[in-house]
């Protein structure tokens, strides 16, 4: 049992983000390999590597949930949390990027960045994630590293630091020039446990080595007044310059650094674990975590240290065939203990920490603390979900939730048998504590149990899960899309509830306004009274009262999105007012304003990539307009084009057969949600005459 406080300077949290087919899977495994953790090389074409066991994600090839791995490299502890490469998935990237502090970003050496690259990266940007570069697959026919690393700069729009050059090409690939050390590094076999000797920089390659060293120390020495003076009066930087210059640029997010090799052949791998430790940040690197503090309703901080009280997120729900429910967390401040409780600031619910556990790929190791900054699972959480926040009951405090949008599609699901319905809403009810983009409920017209989530795939991926891992055995409808509504124009409304029954009565009384507001926006609201027309502590009901008010819309009873209210008058009584009276009248004044605002509906829309041979192009984008589609953009590259379009989800359903048919089964697409829009009248007609059954 590892109990031993490990130096928070020695601590790497990572991810490995990818565009699919990059290389991310072999390049873990690698890592794995080479930090001693896996002693089998798992082969993903064999389909049998370590991270990716969750069964149903060999047979698709992708990685779809995250789990944390930890390794040692040169004493230094480095957890790895894996990131999902698919674009239906972007809100499992999302929730990764949220706990990392660095990433190592994948780029295949043949194609360069690629679409779902520059995704990926403008979310790193948006989280603030230093990240390096390893550009893979140097042994391919075709593998180009000065263009792969020209496409960095061209696409991601990222200052790159080239930190090696590579020793041959395509089949002759045999290792790197290091710039910073100006040697070889020569791999003389594939072999799997590859070792590497140092050598000096071959004849034909030295003038090439030279000029990319210049390159090197002059986008260094350009992030630092220092080193520039330094460079500029002897022409050179020292090694550890070189590196201390570099390792600040890259935390600030001023460069990339960027290295390759081959992961499938065993070479680079190593000197990618070198700069993960030399250049990307530890937990002290990045700026201290902030939260709403529960008791001051402020914003508060928690600094990286054992002395500030318990901070930690949860980040991912797995259950585990062997261990059971395995809860994740990542520690911002202070440390927990094994056997000890626990408070679940979201939940207001003290958890048990039965057991804390590192997790290698597949096996795990019993520690019977975890420290600040670092990463663990806990066995022995109950309501503990994906986003709340652990922490030291006295100083409670929720860290930033992490957003994630709603659900965009829903069917309904029904048990096959009597054994099936006693493990259906358990199995439900885990799988939705996993993932903060599925959700559960019980339809209160037909007692129907609703499952919604981001897409046909999305939940097709869940039932599937069902039947393997719980072997819950359960018939689903026909998915339906999650329509919104909103308003066009402003209007009032007004509402008094009173009620004189004997006793106590009730009262309340509201005046309020709404109109429209900017799309994604949700609710907002506005307290316009004067004086004491209602006593405070009544606006918070007031403020349920139009949230639960927009819960039902008026046109077809779906939620209403994106409208401001303004609270504009009111009274109260001294006796009788409650904040349920409040609360009432809210709802009443808000369905009285919404019935004149113009509500209409709203659809989800979702960003389609369609990759298609060129020969096909015509059919697929008369398809696509057909769809009532709109194309984005288009960009052919070697022989295939690549179709960006905007199109309504209910009109994808079935899209992947379609498009195989179109396309004699040689197009590809992937799709994520983007945003709602509005539904356009005609069609608007028909969903509301479906709604009312005529
Ligand atoms: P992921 O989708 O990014 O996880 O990519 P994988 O690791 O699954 O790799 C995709 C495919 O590329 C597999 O067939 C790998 O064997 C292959 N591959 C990965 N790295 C290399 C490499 O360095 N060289 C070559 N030639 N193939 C590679």
């Amino acid at each position: 049992m590892t109990t031993k406080k490990f130096p928070l300077q020695k601590i790497r949290n990572i991810g490995i983000m990818a565009h699919i087919d990059a290389g991310k899977t072999t390049t873990t495994e690698r890592i794995l390999y080479y930090t001693g953790i896996t002693y089998k090389m798992g082969d993903v074409d064999e389909g049998s590597t370590e991270m990716d066991w969750m069964e149903q994600e060999r047979e698709r090839g992708i990685t779809i949930t995250s789990a944390a791995t930890t390794c040692y490299w040169r004493d230094n502890r480095i957890n790895i949390i894996d990131t999902p490469g698919h674009v239906d998935f972007t809100a499992e990237v999302e929730r990764c990027l949220r706990i990392l502090d660095g990433a190592i970003t994948v780029v295949c050496g043949v194609s360069g960045v690629q679409p779902q690259t520059e995704t990926v990266w403008r979310q790193g940007d948006r989280y603030h994630v230093p990240r390096i570069v390893f550009i893979n697959k140097m042994d391919r026919i075709g593998a180009d590293f000065f263009a792969s690393a020209e496409s960095i700069e061209k696409k991601l729009h990222a200052k790159t630091a080239l930190l090696q050059i590579p020793l041959g090409k395509e089949n002759e690939f045999r290792g790197v020039v290091d710039l910073i050390k100006m040697r070889s590094i020569v791999y003389d076999t594939d072999e799997l446990g590859a070792t590497y000797r140092d050598d000096a920089i071959p004849e034909e390659l030295r003038e090439l080595a030279l000029q990319y060293r210049g390159k090197l120390l002059e986008v260094v020495a350009e992030e630092d007044e220092e080193l520039m003076e330094k460079y500029l009066e002897s022409g050179d930087l020292s090694e550890a310059d070189l590196r201390k210059g570099l390792r600040k640029a890259t935390l600030s997010l001023a460069l990339v650094p960027v290295l390759c090799g081959s992961a499938f052949k065993n070479k680079g791998v190593q000197l990618l674990l070198d700069a993960v430790i030399d250049y990307l940040p530890a937990p002290v690197d990045v700026p201290a975590i902030e939260g709403i503090g529960v008791k001051t309703n402020q914003r508060e901080k928690r600094e990286a240290s054992e002395k500030d009280p318990l901070s930690a997120l949860a980040f991912k729900v797995w259950n585990d065939p062997f261990v059971g429910q395995l809860t994740f967390i990542r520690v911002y401040s202070g440390s927990l203990e094994a056997g000890s409780h626990v408070y679940n600031a979201n939940k207001d619910y003290r958890e048990r920490v039965s057991r804390l556990l590192h997790v290698h790929a597949n096996k795990w190791e019993d520690i019977g603390q975890v420290h600040t900054g670092d990463i663990a699972a806990v066995v022995g959480f109950k309501k503990t979900g994906t986003g709340d926040t652990l922490c030291d009951e006295n100083e409670a405090i929720i860290l930033e939730r992490m957003e994630f949008p709603d659900p965009v599609i829903y069917v309904a699901i029904e048990p096959k048998t009597k054994a099936d319905q006693d493990k259906l809403s358990s199995t439900l009810h885990k799988l939705a504590l996993e993932d903060p983009t599925f959700k559960v409920h019980i339809d209160s017209d037909t007692g129907q149990t609703i499952i919604s989530g981001m897409g046909e795939l999305h939940l097709e991926i869940i039932t599937e899960r069902m039947l393997r891992e719980f072997k819950v055995q359960a018939t689903v409808g026909k998915p339906q899309v999650a329509y919104k509504e909103t308003i066009r124009k402003k209007s009032d409304g007004e509402a008094k509830f009173i009620r004189q029954t004997g006793g106590r009565g009730q009262y309340g009384h509201v005046k309020l306004s709404i109109e429209p507001a900017p799309q994604g926006s949700g609710v907002i609201f506005e307290n316009n009274l004067v004086g004491g027309v209602i006593p405070k502590e009544f606006i918070p009901a007031i403020r349920d009262g139009i949230i639960q008010g927009m819960e039902t819309g008026i046109l077809a009873g779906y939620p209403m999105i994106d409208i401001k209210a303004t609270l504009l008058d009111g009274s109260f009584h001294e006796v009788d007012s409650s904040d349920i009276a409040f609360k009432i009248a809210a709802v009443m004044a808000f369905q009285n304003a919404a019935k004149q605002a113009g509500a209409i509906l709203l659809e989800p829309m979702m960003q389609v990539e369609i990759i298609v041979p060129e020969e096909y192009m015509g059919e697929v984008i008369g398809d696509v307009n057909a769809r009532r589609g709109r194309i984005e953009s288009l960009k052919s590259k070697s022989g295939v084009q690549i179709i960006m379009s905007k199109i309504p989800l209910a009109e994808m359903f079935g899209y992947s057969t379609s498009l195989r048919s179109m396309s004699q089964g040689r197009g590809t697409f992937s799709m994520e949600f983007k945003e709602y829009n509005e539904v356009p009248n005609t069609i608007s007609e028909q969903i509301l005459a479906r709604v009312y059954g005529h």
